[in-house]
């Protein structure tokens, strides 16, 4: 099975309409339960933040924002100094805190701090109890989810060392589906299991030449290549989402585990009946609808995939921030012949092809979903792929409804005003 391996990819080099890695901060601090994200920045990234997770305007956040002032330009010293202080001040109001992470910006003053530096100071200062790491989720650098990649690759080279066989998963999941994920591999006899991120900073997995490792996201090339430096395995396998994507995720981990076809079917051959059975469920509202990806989230190829091999969709255009071909190379083949693939971004031009497609449904970034709304074309918000759980069997239901919904929505709206008859179908 070829599919989409060989075709031509439409490299694009232009304006960017997508959010910045600060972006991950908001799912990340949900996950590592005694991190703290210090964002070194302007008052936009404070606001990016702020109204981004205004959710968290109730509980004590585990994010804030240490804002540089265009006074600050005045010295670095004092820039420095000014981190120091408000790091020391930060930890002794917080003595839950053991993973500091100061995360750099784009404004200029934040680019001259040599931020991966200071982590190493504050480290010293502040061990054992805390460590201090730093990554980049400035827009000049990196779209919204690669802020986690970013992330997770800092973490990899301080992860202790380890010659034991384990397997790795690498991503930030919601905790119920990362035991999903655990209770599907245990059934497999498969135990000896690490996640990066840890929840804790004391659960940070170990690695080392015997460990394997199955990404759990496809936005993670860095942590990928961090993980292949410390000596450990990739398990190549498409991604996790939908009844097909888990299957092959599972079916690709355990051939790396020895697992029999026997142990493996008895696993999972009854959450394979419901995720089919969900998916069959929502299908009929998405069957035979064309679907336009725009870059976004670099999730585009696996859920191009899913809704075309097991909704029915037509994919137009697959665009992607990133193609990493070893990553996605699973994923390429599966896609059946016939979207364009494009990646990266130039966004009038590739507005221009959604105006002349008139695809069924958009999939693009909040920016310029309400646009296209305008403009009478239906849209999904890519960033709501990453917020909502949607990986493995019992989310695969789920998945396929975050797609349904706008059809559904727009159809219904046409029936009101008597546009047209519409045959919409039962979820
Ligand atoms: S990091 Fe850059 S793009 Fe992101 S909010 Fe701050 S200034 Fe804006």
């Amino acid at each position: 099975m070829t599919g989409c391996t060989d075709t031509p990819v439409l490299k694009e080099r232009g304006q960017h309409e997508v959010f910045c890695g600060l972006t991950g901060i908001i799912w990340l601090h949900r996950k590592m339960q005694d991190a703290f994200f210090l964002v070194v920045g302007s008052r936009t990234c404070a606001h990016l933040l702020q109204s981004a997770a205004g959710v968290m305007i109730f509980a004590e956040p585990r994010f804030g924002t240490a804002i540089l002032e265009e006074g600050d330009l005045a010295g670095l010293k004092d820039a420095n100094e000014e981190l120091d202080r408000e790091v020391a001040r930060l930890l002794e109001r917080r003595p839950d805190i053991r993973q500091l992470f100061l995360v750099g910006s784009c404004p200029s003053e934040v680019i001259k701090l040599d931020l991966a530096r200071a982590a190493e100071r504050l480290s010293a200062e502040h061990a054992p109890n805390v460590r201090v790491l730093n990554y980049s989720g400035s827009g000049i650098e990196t779209t919204f989810t690669q802020g986690e990649d970013a992330c997770l690759a800092a973490m990899v080279p301080g992860l202790a060392a380890t010659d034991a066989e384990t397997l790795l998963l690498v991503g930030a999941l919601p905790d119920v589906v990362e035991d999903q994920a655990r209770d599907l591999l245990a059934a497999m006899g498969i135990t000896s299991v690490q996640v990066l991120p840890g929840r804790r900073a004391a659960a940070d997995p170990t690695v080392g030449p015997n460990t394997r490792y199955a990404l759990l996201q496809p936005f993670l090339g860095d942590t990928a290549a961090a993980l292949d430096a410390r000596g450990a395995t990739r398990i190549p396998a498409p991604f996790p989402f939908g009844e097909e994507g888990t299957t092959l995720w599972l079916r690709a981990v355990a051939d790396a585990f020895g697992v029999d076809d026997a142990t493996f079917a008895r696993a999972t051959d009854a959450p394979r009946a419901r995720a089919r059975k969900a998916v069959a469920a929502v299908a009929g509202t998405l069957r035979d609808k064309r679907v336009f990806f725009l870059p976004d989230s670099q999730l585009e190829l696996p859920l191009a995939r899913f809704l075309t091999r097991e909704c029915g969709m037509q994919a137009v255009e697959v665009g992607t921030p990133f193609l990493h071909a070893q990553i996605m190379a699973d994923e390429l083949a599966l896609l059946a012949e016939g979207p364009r693939i494009a990646e990266g971004q130039d966004v009038e031009k590739q507005l221009d092809r959604v105006r002349a497609d008139r695809p069924d449904l958009t999939v693009c970034g909040l920016g310029l979903a309400n646009p296209l709304e305008r403009e009478g074309l239906t849209t999904k918000w890519a960033i709501e792929l990453v917020f909502t759980p949607v990986h493995f069997y019992e989310q695969a239901g789920d998945l396929a409804s975050l797609f349904a919904r706008p059809i559904r929505r727009k159809a219904l709206l046409a029936a009101g005003r008597g546009d047209a008859p519409v045959a919409v179908a039962a979820e």
